[in-house]
């Protein structure tokens, strides 16, 4: 018979990892304790936005392959494989992850395990989580130590998320047992067999893999933003500078993008967590570096607001700023830690009007900052503009037309804060074009 799988936390990687489940054949059901989510679900319907996945969704719980509960009876007592996916934030009292979820979901599960089972955790947690978890289920489960525990992070990228649960790049197993790599193996069969690198280690390894890898796409984005302010200081161009170090296949072109930083549910908070977690464990020196490649991040939202406020004249009192994207990245709704968000606040509380759009991420920015003026297109929100202001680089804003958009602002003055707008054809149109780090 079929593996059955459970997917605990059904946010942007739980959703995706059940429904991803089920179009590979597998029995799955999703376990939320948050009740509309799971409702949402249930009804077919994702309660945010990844590209394909309200189709895969719908396809499955129809077929009734994929159902949904915030029973956690009901997932103990049909899982094999339950994969952990539920969210690990910053705490609210420092830089450390705030393991609540992960320990409450894990209980939750181990009292209902009756059968033998193999727990895997997904979320991204600091090294040596993994063992304290392992106690905690032979501990609490009726089944003691018939309850397995692996680790196996996840890489996906949000606006990516389906291609990257079907066919990732790498897959990584942190077992203590064959029996579990086993199962990992049978669960993860396809990717396997379409060649997917695999490589099986320990859990503290496991979980080390997933810090150390957004520490690394972290330190590469801060690097360029780093040398972008150098450029700024003396009129060079950031972006020939990384096409040209980019052709070395040593360094590479990828996530060397200058412009606002980065953002999201994750990198942010996993450098923190990564910090806090080597200082626990006596080793604060060896992730110092870290705290540098904070700063930078943090300081290139700053610089758009000083940007935008010399191109407004000085000040953006009283100024029509329209701001192109929220979403932390396109191809996503989500606004967490979103450097867009984050000017767009920051300006409006220096007194401008801010008038926002962004194709997905409106119902959640508002939210988050509800007193943003929020419109339905990119020319409603640059109506009678002073400034407007490119912060999330989805593929329609880099289909405007600048020309004609020019009749619809007060002022041609653009300020790309991704660097992707196509510079010479924004000035011919007869705009003022400010990027990041570019003359
Ligand atoms: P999310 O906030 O979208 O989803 C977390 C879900 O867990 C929520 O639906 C929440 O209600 C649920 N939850 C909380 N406590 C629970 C409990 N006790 N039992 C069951 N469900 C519970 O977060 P996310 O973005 O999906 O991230 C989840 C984890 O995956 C994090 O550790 C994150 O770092 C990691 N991760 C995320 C991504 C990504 O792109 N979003 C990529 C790789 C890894």
């Amino acid at each position: 018979m079929s593996l059955r799988i459970t997917a605990i936390g059904t946010g942007y990687l739980g959703a995706t990892h059940a429904a991803c489940m089920a179009e590979l054949g597998f029995e799955v059901v999703g376990v939320d304790v948050d009740e509309t989510k799971i409702k949402a679900l249930a009804a077919g319907e994702v309660p945010f936005y990844e590209p394909g996945l309200a189709e895969l969704l719908e396809r499955h719980v129809s077929s009734g392959r994929l159902r949904f509960t915030t029973s956690f009876a009901e997932a103990g007592e049909f899982g094999d494989v339950h994969f952990l996916c539920v969210g690990t934030p910053q705490r609210p009292d420092g830089l450390a992850a705030d393991l609540s979820h992960v320990e409450a979901a894990t209980a939750a599960l181990a009292a209902h395990l009756t059968r033998p089972a193999l727990v895997v955790g997904k979320s991204t947690v600091p090294v040596g989580t993994a063992a304290r978890l392992q106690v905690m289920l032979h501990e609490l489960s009726p089944v003691g130590t018939g309850a397995s525990l692996a680790w196996n992070p996840e890489f996906l990228r949000e606006g990516h998320a389906i291609e990257d649960t079907l066919a990732p790049d790498r897959l990584v197993f942190g077992v203590t047992r064959q029996a579990d790599e086993d199962l990992l193996r049978e669960v993860y069969a396809c990717a396997l067999a379409a060649g997917t690198p695999l490589v099986t280690t320990d859990w503290a390894t496991a979980e080390l893999v997933k810090a150390s890898a957004n520490a690394f796409l972290a330190t590469k984005i801060s690097f360029i933003n780093a040398i972008a302010e150098i450029c700024e200081v003396v009129d060079a161009d950031v972006v020939a500078l990384a096409d040209a170090i980019g052709h070395d296949p040593r360094i590479g072109r990828r996530f060397l993008n200058a412009g606002l930083g980065f953002g999201g549910g994750c990198l942010p908070k996993d450098i923190r967590a990564f910090m806090a977690r080597a200082g626990e464990i006596g080793a604060a020196d060896a992730l110092s570096f870290l705290r540098e490649i904070d700063s930078i991040n943090m300081r290139r939202r700053q610089r758009a607001v000083e940007v935008t406020r010399e191109v407004a004249g000085g000040s953006v009192l009283g100024a029509n700023i329209a701001v192109l994207g929220v979403a932390f990245k396109p191809e996503s709704d989500d606004v967490r830690d979103s450097p867009a968000l984050n000017v767009a606040g920051q300006l409006q509380l220096q007194g401008a009007n801010v008038r926002v759009y962004d194709p997905k991420a409106t119902a959640n920015a508002r939210q988050v900052f509800p007193t943003l003026r929020y419109f339905d297109s990119a020319e409603q929100a640059c109506s009678k503009a002073d400034v407007v202001l490119h912060l999330t680089e989805w593929d329609e804003f880099a289909a405007l037309d600048p020309a004609e958009l020019l009749r619809i602002v007060r002022k041609p003055v653009v300020v790309d804060g991704r660097n992707t707008l196509d510079a010479a054809r924004w000035r011919q149109a007869g705009w003022t074009y400010r990027g990041l780090g570019r003359p």
